[in-house]
């Protein structure tokens, strides 16, 4: 009789069966898979998630166990660093193979460690024919970093370009999910899932906040492909108008992307396949924010601290004010009294989303109106968005501040009124979220629109040509974690 070697399958940002590289991978290796989610709340490559963050991954995490067991499966949950779970996990299970997909910020340190420890310690199947098969998988990105790069070999710092030499790639076709997942015998029945899940309290309870986000949401990866058809369906076909915060236009996939519920490869080809009205350019735009957040990435990959540093060392002589503490909860609660920004921080507040356009422009009158470091808007974003990505967010900080790549210039300051007369001419969107707009109870401006744009000019001349961040990229990486 010959024993079972199980494939632990170890999901982190792509809490997905359906186009999950890693896992298909696993189906062809025949043995019984552990799929595995692990919490790692001790690794220093980690950044600690956001309110908002922990309430989605809570339920996403519930939505994929019960989308395994229907497979027959078993979703293992584990807590505590990894560089120490997945090695005894593997004894634990006598486990025959580690997968999975890769990731492209700091934590493919954590990966890289892992992957040459497991091979030592077992011996590389791969080389050796005896030991383990540790691999890892192209899934998150339609295109991972070190294949885009320019004619000198480096990576891009301007958008399109870089996407213009994406798109000479070919795109693959999404995989299938699996069609069951059996689970090994020796782990089965370890935990109750829903038990450890409500050990690790992922969800709000005193106070409970997070009516407005069950109300807008549904985590997981049947939400996210509804959502997907529904937007390619209906909405792309106003995509055109996607600056206007009243209008449904946008597909608010956002979340879904971030924890991997659905790959940006069957966003494609849900989007090639579409055939409706104005279909062309409006898939080709849709698709180019898609390819923002490959250039987020991008970034990240090149430039790991990008949420703590500047991108443009010019950035780090700034003279940014200390915001004092009522200036800085008018701005998080929406009490501003400059309406658009009221608007997005209430959307933001109660349904762990806001608009783009008006992210920007919330985003610049932190930065610019109240000359409040970047940083600090970066951080409550990353608490409060259920979509708070560890490259988009700092990269949109960096590109709203002028300190990042391809950054909008440092004197565009966004004036929140000529953008809400041109983006929600008729303060839908507004009245949306701000009831008491136009009445006594709405506050006067805590800032002067005009003097403080001056004063933030005249800050930024301090920063004013000089050179972007010239950290040479990355060696490109061989055997990719
Ligand atoms: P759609 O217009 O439907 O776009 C489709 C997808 O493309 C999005 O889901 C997203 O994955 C990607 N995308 C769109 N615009 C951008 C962009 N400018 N940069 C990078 N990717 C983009 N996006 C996040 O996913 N997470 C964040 O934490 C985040 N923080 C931001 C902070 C600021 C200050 C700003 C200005 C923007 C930020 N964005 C962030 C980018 C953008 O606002 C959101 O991706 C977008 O609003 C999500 O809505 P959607 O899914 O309907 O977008």
């Amino acid at each position: 009789m010959t024993t079972d070697t199980p494939t632990i399958v170890w999901l982190r940002d792509d809490l997905r069966l359906t186009d999950n590289p890693a896992l298909s991978a696993a189906v062809q290796r025949a043995q019984p898979i552990i799929v595995l989610y692990l919490l790692d709340e001790v690794s220093p490559e980690l950044r600690a998630l956001g309110g908002a963050s922990r309430w989605w991954l809570h339920n996403s995490l519930a939505s994929l166990d019960a989308a395994i067991t229907k497979l027959g499966g078993t979703l293992t949950l584990r807590r505590g660093a990894a560089r120490e779970v997945i090695p005894a996990l593997v004894a634990e299970a006598g486990a025959g193979a580690v997968y999975w997909n890769r990731r492209y910020g700091r934590s493919r340190d954590i990966d890289a460690d892992l992957k040459s420890r497991l091979r030592r310690d077992a011996g590389d199947i791969q080389t050796n024919g005896t030991g383990i098969d540790v691999q890892s998988f192209h899934g998150s990105l339609l295109f991972e970093p070190w294949t885009v790069l320019n004619g000198q070999g480096e990576p891009y710092r301007v958008f399109t370009p870089f996407w213009r030499a994406c798109l000479e790639h070919d795109v693959r076709a999404p995989l299938p999910a699996p069609a069951e997942l059996p689970a090994p015998a020796r782990l089965a029945g370890t935990s109750i899932r829903s038990d450890v899940l409500d050990d690790w309290a992922l969800l709000p309870t005193r106070p409970d906040w997070a009516d407005g986000l069950r109300e807008n949401w549904t985590p997981g990866e049947a939400g996210a492909h509804e959502r997907l058809e529904t937007f390619v369906s209906d909405h792309l076909v106003d995509y055109h108008r996607r600056d206007e915060p009243a209008v449904p236009a946008t597909s608010r996939l956002s979340p879904h992307l971030r924890f991997g519920e659905l790959s940006p490869f069957q966003i494609w080809e849900q989007v090639q396949q579409h055939r409706g009205p104005g279909a062309g350019k409006n898939a080709a735009k849709f698709l180019s924010e898609v390819g923002w957040r490959e250039f987020s990435w991008n970034i990240l990959y090149n430039f790991p601290e990008l949420h703590r540093k500047n991108y443009r060392p010019a950035f780090d002589n700034f003279p940014w004010q200390q915001p004092d503490a009522a200036t800085l909860t008018a701005w998080q609660d929406g009490r501003t009294g400059i309406p658009l920004v009221d608007a997005g921080m209430r959307e933001l507040w109660h349904s762990g989303y806001m608009h783009n356009r008006v992210r920007m422009v919330v985003a610049s009158f932190l930065i610019k109106n109240l000359l409040v470091d970047w940083r600090v808007g970066e951080a409550w974003f990353w608490d409060t968005l259920v979509d708070a990505d560890e490259a988009n967010n700092p990269a949109s900080w960096q590109w709203v501040a002028g300190s990042g790549a391809d950054a909008a210039p440092y004197f565009r300051v966004f004036n929140p009124e000529l953008q809400a007369s041109k983006f929600d001419p008729d303060s839908e969107y507004i009245r949306r979220w701000v009831p008491e707009f136009g009445t006594a109870d709405y506050p006067d401006p805590i800032v002067d629109l005009r003097e403080s744009r001056q004063a933030a000019l005249a800050a930024y001349e301090a920063v004013k040509a000089q050179p972007v961040n010239a950290q040479p990229a990355k060696e490109q990486a061989a055997d990719p974690q």
